[in-house]
């Protein structure tokens, strides 16, 4: 019987890697769910509703992990956890892998590590797609929390006591947080615009009934990776791109960020001059935060006030909503999972040759095993 350990989280992190479906679901498919007692509490997911669904609960994260074959959770558990589990356990997390600080330890315990970051962009890992479950999230976070923080109302209202006029709202990097992030704010009755390196995102700019502006030169044409990411950007593109938006970002109201690289610290997309240059009470928030931020004067964690623009750089985001947040992460979690039981014999395995695996399997028998781990792409 395989048994699959859930501990909680540090206290910045409000999210859980289990919820009460998904303990049905896995003890569905005949697995053992050991929680630690409190751990969906910040989600709302009490020790009575994980137990109802089938979980045990542990009095301690020492007694969760103890002898257990898979370890849950959201961000990078630490070697004590590790080392309670079986030898050669599953460890599946949000690990931050580039960090090699923080994984080469966790490596040498010669568990089998799992990045959800990883996760390959394709159509059957969808569902195990954690880095989209939650950055839809915080494309919708960032601008409810954008509007509150606005000294103004987002829609248009014509009203006997006058007209108040509708805001501008410009989203930079249209992925998966900045579409839900135009859709978001579309829906609030903003006038959007959305700006982007890769030329799929023109289409989907306008679907959602927002006004795509970029530079659409020959660069641009080619800045989409195979694995659909945005390639860095030429420093003649990139000042082709800022004198763009430095004209664009006077007329915003508020400006939401998400422009990531993968292994790359953010691009910086607004400099201190265009924040200066923008109108006073606008609002930034730089979701890019957690990687340096797309912004010059954004402090990561904090809300600051220059030239009186706020500009926010969350942490986590998706972390304030943990309900829903935690909800899909365990979701994902579950449909990756799913792939190592056998439904006929119940039996659990790693298939080392499926692509899913390959994608996300950073470390293996005390060795870092993914390819872009690699000293020469580090
Ligand atoms: P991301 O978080 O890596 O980056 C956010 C956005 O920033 C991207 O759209 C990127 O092009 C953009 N960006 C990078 N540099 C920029 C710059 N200098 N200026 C402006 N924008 C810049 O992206 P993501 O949200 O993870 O999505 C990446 C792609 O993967 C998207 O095409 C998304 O639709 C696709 N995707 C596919 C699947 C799937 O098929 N299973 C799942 C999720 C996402």
């Amino acid at each position: 019987m395989v048994t699959i350990a859930v501990t909680a989280e540090g206290p910045d992190e409000p999210r859980v890697a289990v919820s009460p479906e998904t303990v049905r679901k896995l003890t569905g498919l005949g697995a053992t769910v050991r929680v630690e007692t409190g751990a969906g509490r910040r989600a709302r997911f009490s020790d009575d509703a994980l137990k109802a669904a089938g979980a045990e609960i542990a009095s301690t994260a020492a007694e969760a992990v103890s002898g257990a074959d898979v370890l849950l959770k959201v961000r990078r558990p630490s070697v004590d956890e590790v080392r309670g589990l079986k030898p050669g356990a599953v460890v599946a997390a949000i690990l931050d892998p580039y960090d090699r600080a923080g994984l080469d330890p966790l490596a040498g315990t010669n568990a089998n590590l799992f990045s959800m970051e990883f996760m390959p962009r394709t159509t059957r890992a969808q569902s195990m797609d954690v880095l989209s479950s939650q950055a839809n999230l915080a494309g919708y976070k960032a601008v409810v929390d954008a509007a509150s923080l606005f000294g103004q109302a987002l829609p248009m209202m014509m009203t006997p006591a006058g007209t108040v006029p509708a805001t501008k709202v410009f989203i930079m990097g249209v992925g998966v947080a900045g579409l839900q992030a135009i859709a978001t704010a579309r829906r609030l009755g903003a006038i959007v615009s959305a700006t982007d390196v890769r030329p799929a995102t023109k289409e989907q700019v306008a679907s959602l009934g927002a006004k795509f502006v970029a530079v659409e030169d020959d660069e641009f044409k080619e800045a989409q990776t195979a694995a659909g990411y945005a390639k860095p950007m030429s420093a003649e593109y990139q000042a082709k791109q800022a004198e763009l938006i430095a004209d664009h970002i006077k007329i915003q109201d508020i400006v939401i960020t998400t422009a990531l690289i993968p292994g790359r610290p953010a691009p910086r997309l607004i400099t201190r001059a265009m924040v200066d240059s923008m109108k006073p009470g606008s609002v930034i928030v730089d979701l890019a935060a957690e990687r340096g931020g797309n912004c010059e004067a954004t402090v990561p964690g904090e809300t600051v006030e220059v030239s009186d623009v706020k500009i926010v750089g969350p942490l986590n985001l998706a972390g304030t909503i943990p309900v829903n947040a935690s909800s899909l992460y365990a979701k994902n979690l579950y449909a990756f999972l799913e792939l190592f039981f056998d439904k006929k014999d119940k039996s659990f395995r790693i298939d080392w040759d499926d692509d899913i695996v390959k994608g996300t399997l950073v470390a293996r028998d005390g060795q870092i095993v993914h390819p872009s781990l690699a000293p020469q792409s580090a």
